[in-house]
Formats: C-alpha cells, sequence, structure tokens
C-alpha cells in the first residue's frame, strides 16, 4: 500500500469549517488506498499570539515553559481534526510528539534526533489514521520541545522518512512554489519542478513556503516532496533530485526564483586596529554565543584611523551579538558599535548559475538603474544576495524578477 504523510499549515486549519475541508481531502486520500499519516500547524495566528503571552509573562522566560506554552496550538487542531475524521466515519486518533515519541535535541529551536515509527506502524496495520501536532517533540528528559517557526514542515518530512513514505505532501495557502512570493509579486510563476538544491538555497534565503530544515531533511532522504495548494485542487510543485529535471536546460531559466528576508540585522564597528586577528577577535564571542553571522562587509575608515567591519545577524540575534561584542570590548578594541533593522536581503538562486556567468553584474545594474543602493553583498556557488534598504524590499525583487525573464506571460 502506498504511504503518505499529508501536512497543513496554519492558515488551512484556521477554524472548524476550514477543518472540515482538510478532513474531506484526508479521507480521499484514504480511500484512494494510501496509508496516511497527517501532520497539522496550530491555527494561523495562534503561535504569534502564545509567544506574545510568554513575553507579557516575562521579559527573559525559561524556554522549557516557553515550549510548554506554544506547543499547545499544535495540540488543539491535531484533536479538532481526529474529531471530525471519526464524525466521517474514519478510524483516526491523535498522537502527541511524545508518544510516537518525535526525540528533540533541545528547548525552543530543537533538533529532530530521531522518531519511533513503531506506533504508527501498529496504527496501519488497523487501517487506521494518525494524526500528528506538527512543531512537537520530546526531550530526553521527557519534557515537551517545539522545533522553531514553520517547524511542522520538518515534523512532516521527518516523520515521512521515519515510515519511509512514498511521498510528503506540504498543503498551504498558496498553490505550490514560485519563481518569488505571489503575494509581492503578483506576476510569479508557479514551478512545477524544483530541486531540493534550489529549494534549501530559496528557502534558506527567506522563501518561508517550507522551513529550510525540512527540505534539507527531504534532500538527505531523497523524500519526494510535493507542495500544494489546501483550498483548490490544482497540481502543485515537485521538489525532487536534480536527475529528475532531464529536460532543465532546454526549459529553464538560469535562475529559478528571488527570494527576501526582512529578518536580517546589520552591525558596524568602528575604530578597528589595521592588524593581523582582528576579525578573529569579534568573530569568537560571536560564535561562542551561537550566532550566525552571515554578510560581511570591512572597509577602511572615512578618516584613515582604523578599519570599519559590518556584517549581518538574525534579527532575534542582535541584543544577544551587541551584548557579546560590548563584553569584548577590551579585547577586541574598537570605538562604537552602530546597528540597524531597516535593511532586507534580497537574493536570486539557480543552478544555471554554475555555467553562466554575469549573474551579480545583471543584479547590480538592475538595482543601480532604480537607484537602490547596495550595502552588502554575499555569493554562493547558485545565489547572489545583496543587502538593501527595507523600503525598497517590493521594488527590488519586482525589477529583478523582470530582469531574469521570470514574469509570467
Ligand atoms: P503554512 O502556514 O501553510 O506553513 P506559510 O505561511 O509558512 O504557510 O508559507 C506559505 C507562504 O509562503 C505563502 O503564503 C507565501 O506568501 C510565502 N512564500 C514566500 N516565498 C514563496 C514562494 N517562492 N513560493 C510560494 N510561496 C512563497
Ligand atoms: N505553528 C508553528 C509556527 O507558527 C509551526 C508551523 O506552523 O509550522 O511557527
Ligand atoms: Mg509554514
Amino acid at each position: 500500500m502506498p504511504r503518505i504523510v499529508m501536512k497543513f499549515g496554519g492558515t488551512s486549519m484556521a477554524g472548524s469549517e476550514r477543518i472540515r475541508h482538510v478532513a474531506g481531502l484526508v479521507k480521499r486520500e484514504a480511500e484512494r488506498g494510501n496509508e496516511v499519516a497527517v501532520v497539522v500547524s496550530a491555527m494561523a495566528g495562534e503561535t504569534d499570539r502564545l509567544i506574545q503571552f510568554c513575553r507579557e509573562a516575562a521579559s527573559v522566560y525559561d524556554p522549557r515553559e516557553y515550549d510548554v506554552v506554544v506547543a499547545s496550538g499544535e495540540q488543539v487542531t491535531s484533536g479538532l481534526l481526529a474529531i471530525t475524521l471519526q464524525g466521517m466515519g474514519l478510524n483516526a486518533k491523535s498522537y502527541m510528539g511524545w508518544q510516537l515519541p518525535i526525540r528533540a535535541s533541545g528547548h525552543a529551536a530543537g533538533l529532530i534526533e530521531g522518531i519511533d515509527a513503531e506506533v504508527l506502524e501498529g496504527v496501519f496495520r488497523q487501517s487506521g489514521i494518525a494524526v500528528i501536532p506538527g512543531f512537537q517533540g520530546v526531550t530526553d528528559r521527557g519534557d515537551l520541545a517545539t522545533l522553531g517557526r514553520g517547524g511542522s514542515d520538518t515534523s512532516a518530512v521527518a516523520l515521512a522518512a521515519a515510515m519511509k513514505a512514498d511521498r510528503c505532501d506540504i498543503y498551504t495557502d498558496v498553490d505550490g512554489v514560485y519563481t518569488t512570493d505571489p503575494r509581492i509579486v503578483p506576476r510569479a510563476r508557479k514551478l512545477d519542478r524544483v530541486t531540493y538544491e534550489e529549494m534549501l538555497e530559496l528557502a534558506s534565503v527567506g522563501a518561508k513556503v517550507l522551513q529550510t530544515r525540512s527540505v534539507g531533511l527531504a534532500m538527505r532522504y531523497n523524500m519526494p516532496l510535493q507542495v500544494l495548494s489546501s483550498f483548490e485542487d490544482l497540481p502543485g510543485t515537485m521538489i525532487v533530485g536534480d536527475d529528475s529535471i532531464e529536460d532543465r536546460n532546454m526549459e529553464r531559466n538560469v535562475i529559478t526564483g528571488i527570494a527576501h528576508d526582512q529578518n536580517e540585522a546589520m552591525v558596524t564597528l568602528t575604530g578597528l586596529a589595521d592588524e593581523p586577528g582582528t576579525l578573529a577577535r569579534i568573530f569568537a564571542p560571536l560564535a561562542a554565543a551561537n550566532i550566525n553571522v552571515d554578510m560581511i562587509v570591512q572597509s577602511a575608515h572615512e578618516s584613515g584611523d582604523g578599519r570599519v567591519l559590518t556584517f549581518t545577524v538574525p534579527t532575534a540575534s542582535l541584543a544577544h551579538a551587541v551584548a557579546a561584542l560590548e563584553q569584548a570590548k577590551e579585547e577586541i578594541g574598537f570605538d562604537e558599535i552602530r546597528t540597524n533593522t531597516d535593511v532586507v536581503k534580497v537574493s536570486a538562486v539557480g543552478v544555471g548559475m554554475r555555467s553562466n556567468a554575469g549573474i551579480a553584474a545583471k543584479m547590480f545594474e538592475t538595482l543601480g538603474a532604480r537607484g537602490i543602493n547596495i550595502i552588502a553583498i554575499t555569493t554562493s556557488e547558485i545565489k547572489v544576495s545583496v543587502l538593501i534598504h527595507e523600503d525598497y524590499t517590493e521594488l527590488a525583487v519586482r525589477v529583478l524578477h523582470t530582469a531574469f525573464g521570470l514574469d509570467q506571460d
């Protein structure tokens, strides 16, 4: 019997009416002869609401208790879906993260260390449907854990890998992966197929349609992923290995997609010593504090006394980064720290870049022609990212989308 995982995001689970609709989709797959496990998100907006309560309870809160609070959103929707499926005459039951168990490495943004699929085997033997709250795991101490924002995607893929599913379907509020966020560029084009590698890069630079870790997992297990709409019956986007796309050179663009990430904050240190070892003294305390540094730009000081270093960190880590640097001020030796959160990272991604020069040049030219100043740049083999002022987000995404020939006809 074919086995599938169906994952439903927050918008798809927002309210009884939508849950009933989701139950209908699950029923249809079960009646087609599939063994089905369903992974659900909390209702749209619920996780934000729960996080806000934690913030109101205390400015610095215990991650263990944070997990107890925020994991509850998924507990509610999984129970409601199971009840709805039962009402349709199906043998459905919910299983919390600790009941499988889904083992997580720690609190607040835990990594999945393993899933025991034995419970599910029992469910399938009895022709049952398992409904599992996404985002939720259990630590080795038996405490509830959560997997980071958007983590239900990762729950779904990890579960699919553990139960050796034939496919993992991610149902969401758009009907597939587009060349850019269709809510920003209405002329964005739906992609029939994307490679794991491209999707991984797109997700990591801000295409939030899939959590980055879920794509990494799918790639590692070679798990076919499908992104599709839970509202419309349309073909979605398949995310597959490179070798499954034979016609890519004939049909596809050099650039697959444009993404943006508003979650970057800029840190500038002035008056640094122009000598070996300065950078190591700056980045060591950041690494020790587990802060990911992304873009880095170094320049000579305007007046010639010392160097200036600018880099970006996730906005959520900004306060930590500043604290770590202030603490190491004596050792590093700098005049001042400046921060700026009014920036956005815009990226162009495509495996075609490997065999095509001039992508960065075209990107700079396109943005320059619109008067958009580039603050920092980073590149990888299949990606060029630029940091710009956030006021230009939409304009930059739109003009790059057009310049790289991605607009729908
Ligand atoms: P869910 O709650 O179902 O997990 P998300 O809000 O996490 O849904 O992800 C879906 C959203 O991702 C879409 O509504 C869309 O605005 C956004 N998005 C960003 N980039 C893309 C892209 N390249 N293709 C499709 N959707 C995208
Ligand atoms: N509910 C969680 C979040 O909003 C997990 C998810 O939806 O994937 O981040
Ligand atoms: Mg999501």
